[in-house]
């Protein structure tokens, strides 16, 4: 059983500016054991990746079909899992680490825009959206930018582009949900 892919959520890795991160670091924080100071995730919260210097890294393997399959899920935001795809790039927090900050480089632009236009192109009907616009992001900061005029800016039709709701909330995960989709990166 699989869900629709509806949903493309953006995401920073909430680590200072200029400070690596690479792939190997996120596998780590999200799969390692509890008792290592890790989540104890079986899989990732990302499906994909920008490096800091713009490299796009794969951490999910994915298909190009209009379904998400329980091998490609990424644990991004709770609720949300088993009908979404999540982007990562590193970066989001001030120098201090303090305050979130949209960090993103010119490269990480570049790629960013490039994946966001690819994705839309692949899945015409999906929506795009920020981490901090899905009803149960907690209050978080992530991405520390404001996506629907990020994405205006770079183009994206309004139809891909995700409106907060009012009363209505997005389409939660039905019953074929990983039990992973209780947690969110
Ligand atoms: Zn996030």
């Amino acid at each position: 059983m699989k869900n629709k892919l509806m949903y493309l959520i953006l995401h920073c890795t909430a680590t200072p500016e200029g400070r690596l991160v690479t792939k190997d670091d996120i596998i780590h924080w999200h799969t390692d054991p509890k008792s290592k100071g890790g989540r104890g995730w079986n899989r990732p919260g990302y499906r994909d990746m920008i490096y800091l210097d713009g490299q796009l890294v794969n951490l999910i393997p994915f298909n190009s079909d209009d379904f998400v399959d329980l091998w490609e899920i990424s644990n991004g935001v709770a609720g949300l899992n088993g009908n979404s795809a999540h982007i990562v790039y590193v970066g989001g927090m001030d120098a201090s680490n303090k305050l979130p900050k949209d960090t993103r480089t010119e490269k990480q632009l570049d790629t960013m825009e490039v994946y966001v236009k690819y994705m839309v192109k692949c899945h015409p009907d999906i929506l795009v959206l920020g981490h901090n616009e899905a009803p149960n992001a907690h209050g978080k900061a992530c991405p520390s930018f404001d996506v629907a005029p990020y994405l205006r800016s770079i183009g994206i039709p309004e139809v891909n582009i995700y409106q907060k709701p009012g009363a209505a909330s997005l389409s939660q995960t039905n019953a074929n949900t990983s039990p992973e989709d209780i947690q969110e990166a």
